[in-house]
């Protein structure tokens, strides 16, 4: 397993991410961090949404959204997609990874390295598409669920 958060446990790492971006780093911001890192599972919206009040009462839905994307924006949250269509979210970890995702438990499991970094430089090569972006997430059972 690798460590998906190693280095960005305490909260100046935090704020120095935020200020590299010109962003705030808001008491909601933080919460919904903090939520997900507790939790070491993806969370749906509405589960977020519910724990973030918990800790903040009044933070509204509207906020909570707009947290996940500034937070995803800065690469500090990943977003998962589910089989069903829907999708949650959980801690990015360092780097650019893709989450590979528990199907029984709803656990994010690990994060596998990239490898579609050759994938694009030939495709562009190819094709002369400059690739700009991808998605790519990975299902499985984990030890747990196997057993
Ligand atoms: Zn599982
Ligand atoms: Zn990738």
């Amino acid at each position: 397993m690798k460590t998906k958060s190693g280095g960005r446990e305490n909260s100046e790492d935090l704020r120095a991410i935020f200020h590299a971006k010109r962003l705030k780093c808001t008491p909601q911001r933080l919460a919904v961090l903090k939520v997900l890192k507790e939790s070491g599972a993806y969370l749906s919206i509405n589960m977020l949404d519910k724990k973030v009040k918990e800790m903040l009462p009044g933070t509204g839905l509207a906020t909570v959204y707009r947290a996940l994307e500034t937070l995803e924006e800065l690469g500090l949250v990943a977003k998962v997609h589910l089989e069903d269509g829907c999708h949650s979210y959980a801690v990015a970890p360092e780097g650019h990874m893709h989450p590979i995702v528990c199907t029984e438990c709803n656990k994010v499991i690990d994060f596998a390295e990239c490898p579609l970094g050759e994938l694009s430089e030939k495709l562009t090569q190819d094709t002369g598409i400059v690739i700009q972006n991808h998605f790519l997430q990975l299902f499985g059972k984990c030890r747990e669920c196997q057993a």
